[in-house]
């Protein structure tokens, strides 16, 4: 399969403020202040259906630093009322009581995540900028909060001697464990440094993020009429489009993101303009500007150096990884470099052959040329054609695809609300109710959101506005998918690449991860972020499944199914090019693991990166998928910081899954094996041990053999 690497199931704001997250659900709230309810309608408890939606028709951005403000007040009292209980610390009235603090900002919250990943502005970024270290001081009162960590300790204790029900026993080392990484422990004075190291880095990673979007902004590239050569004709209209709306009538523009870059590089037979386009991409956030990024990279790994040596760690990474599914550095390092040593040497095949087609140009393959000739050998070699799989791919049938296989393996209906049931915030999206298909049980909401508009961030995405739980009445789920394929005229269809309808089953696999909780504490469904990826990966296996491609992979024209050659050769290509995709991928991770296991004492960041990839005998042809400069994942919050391997590790598990799936009888329909994968791997989230899960799934532990026979790469001899 051709495996995505960029899409973040999260949205920033909630990357940032996980430990937030950690503690945060779910309160009634009944008996609260009611002045404190202002008129501000995002603090108020959703209503209507459902058991209550967002009110994402109201939100107005004015509101935004009210809300957090009073939400944040709100529940430090409540964790005050906790702490100010004189009875012993229990289970009930600590843990329980902590499970249902927060609601109120929890629900702002997810407003203010939504607005940052799909209505920025620039005023919406000043209130980010201010509000960043006003939410991470609130974040450090609750976990340095000496008496709420002693009560937790308390219970946390006497659970070891008297051990509570196996789920109550996991919330509690995990809220344990996550109070302890996060500087319970520490004595006052290193207490005060803690917290102002959070602030410090709060801001800059709002500074960071905010580079990248001003950086993509900033790099427009206008195209006249006569350098549109080798370019599509759905991309030239909407290159059109940008350039009119940019007072560019007449002209034709590349705006400087991934989705634009991307098919621009593939497909511009102008090489001087691919060579200009690339290097804008490249060089976000590092031109010595005001938006440059590399001092702020300098600063957080300063600061997060620090931060974890306060803690007695050596480093980021150590302290990072201990609740991760890898448990350290060495295990990740181990996998990252046996893949390297296969995915490079593949590169110098991939280039070679590139070679021969770019002799005849008198051109040796520069890296804005890599695409480019990967596609010209992809036609000569494989002879498929990216365009005529598009006429097969209409965004509407796969979303129907999503709902058989959603049916087929997890027993769900989906079923459209009528519009103007539930509010949205912009017109094209749509919602459906979800119910199990044999007792006809609510179980959620599902937004689409398929669109690139101004103010929504690049790439493709998953997001929960309320999670499963049930210790305190049950909360159904509500979870969006989110990308940005570009809105085609009325009355034409949407044609995406093969690998944008992977990707849109990619985002789909977290929803129904999301959907298929099935966890009493809201805590247990905080994701273990090189496992999260699991479940999302798993589920694009069944776009090639003959039940999916019969039904949906169907011409926009003529209805048919994609004809079997066409398969054939899909399937024959998915080794193709894995030279670059996984190097460019392996670059950035080692990267982001190598950043923090250095001492970054007086680190030049550019020369840091530049000194790893010689080191690394880095293929001249290419570069990492992201430069550190522009590095979002790891640098614009803590989310993916030494975790952007994640997502490798989880596809040893992906392929090995789908390798199980493929030996049975019925395959990827196997009803028996899809009922042990709901059971274990998406049903219990972190209420169970991943690696314990994943044992109980597949009988024995995950081997990296099916990843590297998935991407063509030799198999290791154990
Ligand atoms: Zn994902």
């Amino acid at each position: 399969m051709m495996n995505q690497y960029f899409k973040l199931n999260t949205p920033k704001s909630i990357m940032i403020f996980s430990l937030i997250i950690a503690f945060t659900s779910c309160n009634q709230n009944k008996e609260k202040d009611q002045t404190m309810q202002t008129n501000n309608i995002l603090l108020q408890e959703w209503t209507g259906p459902y058991g209550g939606v967002p009110a994402f028709d109201k939100m107005n951005i004015n509101d935004v630093k009210n809300a957090l403000e009073v939400g944040m007040q709100e529940n430090l009292e409540e964790i005050d009322a906790i702490t100010a209980n004189s009875d012993a610390p229990t289970f009930e009235n600590t843990i329980v009581a902590m499970e249902k603090a927060g609601e109120t900002l929890d629900r702002v919250q997810k407003y203010y995540g939504l607005i940052s990943s799909n209505l920025s502005s620039p005023e919406f970024r000043e209130i980010q900028n201010e509000m960043a270290p006003k939410l991470s001081e609130f974040s450090s009162k609750i976990s340095q909060n000496k008496k709420l960590f002693d009560r937790i300790k308390t219970v946390y204790d006497n659970s070891l001697t008297t051990p509570l029900e196996d789920d109550q026993q996991r919330v509690v080392k995990l809220i344990y464990e996550g109070f302890a990484m996060d500087g319970a422990e520490l004595d006052a004075v290193k207490k005060i440094r803690y917290a102002e190291i959070n602030k410090e880095l709060s801001t800059l990673y709002t500074n960071f993020s905010n580079n990248i979007l001003a950086d993509e902004e900033n790099y427009v590239v206008f195209l006249s009429e006569n350098q549109l050569g080798g370019l599509s004709e759905s991309l030239i209209k909407s290159m059109a489009k940008i350039a009119s709306e940019k007072g560019q009538e007449g002209k034709y523009a590349i705006p400087n993101t991934r989705s634009y870059m991307s098919p621009f590089l593939t497909y511009s037979n102008e090489r001087e303009l691919r060579k200009k386009v690339w290097e804008n991409y490249y060089s976000r956030c590092d031109n010595a500007d005001e938006f440059d990024n590399n001092e702020n990279v300098a600063k957080i790994l300063k600061l997060r150096k620090e931060r974890v040596g306060l803690l007695g760690y050596d480093n980021f990474a150590d302290w990072r990884l201990q609740n991760r599914m890898a448990k350290n550095p060495e295990n990740v390092m181990k996998l990252l470099n046996q893949v390297w040593e296969a995915s490079t040497a593949r590169v110098n095949e991939e280039v070679a052959d590139m070679q021969a087609v770019a002799n005849s140009e008198n051109i040796t393959i520069e890296p804005w040329d890599y695409s480019y000739y990967a596609e010209k050998v992809r036609k000569q070699k494989y002879d498929l054609d990216s365009d005529e799989v598009k006429q097969y791919l209409q965004l509407d049938k796969l979303t129907e695809a999503l709902f058989f296989v959603a049916k087929e393996v997890f027993n769900y209906k989906f079923t459209p609300v009528a519009e103007g049931t539930v509010p949205v915030f912009q017109e094209d999206i749509k919602v459906w109710e979800v119910t199990n298909i044999d007792t006809g049980k609510h179980i959620g909401l599902w937004y689409l959101d398929p669109f690139a508009r101004k103010g929504k961030r690049s790439g493709a995405w998953a997001t929960m506005y309320r999670s499963y739980s049930n210790f305190d009445g049950e909360k159904t789920v509500l979870a969006s998918n989110n990308s940005n394929f570009v809105k085609p005229a009325a009355g034409e269809p949407l044609l995406v690449s093969w690998d944008d309808a992977t990707t849109f089953l990619h985002e789909f696999g977290h929803a129904l991860h999301f959907f298929s909780a099935n966890v009493k504490y809201p805590t247990l469904n905080n994701g273990v972020r090189d496992y999260t990826e699991f479940q999302s990966q798993v589920l694009e296996h069944w776009l090639s499944t003959d039940k999916v491609i019969n039904q949906f992979l169907v011409h926009h024209k003529t209805g048919e199914p994609m004809p079997a050659a066409l398969i054939a050769k899909i399937k024959k290509t998915s080794t193709f090019n894995q030279g670059f995709s996984t190097t460019e991928y392996l670059a950035s991770a080692i990267m982001d693991m190598k950043f923090h296991i250095a001492d970054p004492t007086n680190m030049d960041v550019d020369a840091f990166e530049r000194e790893t990839l010689t080191a690394l005998n880095m293929p001249k042809e290419l570069v990492m998928r992201h430069r550190t400069p522009h590095f979002g994942h790891v640098f614009s919050g803590e989310g993916y910081a030494t975790a952007y391997y994640g997502y490798m590790w989880a596809d040893v598990l992906t392929a090995d899954a789908a390798e199980a799936f493929a030996k049975t009888p019925d395959g990827f329909y196997d009803k028996d094996l899809s009922a042990k994968m709901v059971k274990y791997l998406f049903a219990p989230r972190n209420a169970m041990d991943p690696a314990e899960a994943y044992k109980l799934f597949r009988g024995r532990d995950a081997k990296i053999d099916a990843l590297m026979r998935d991407r063509g790469f030799p198999v290791p001899k154990s």
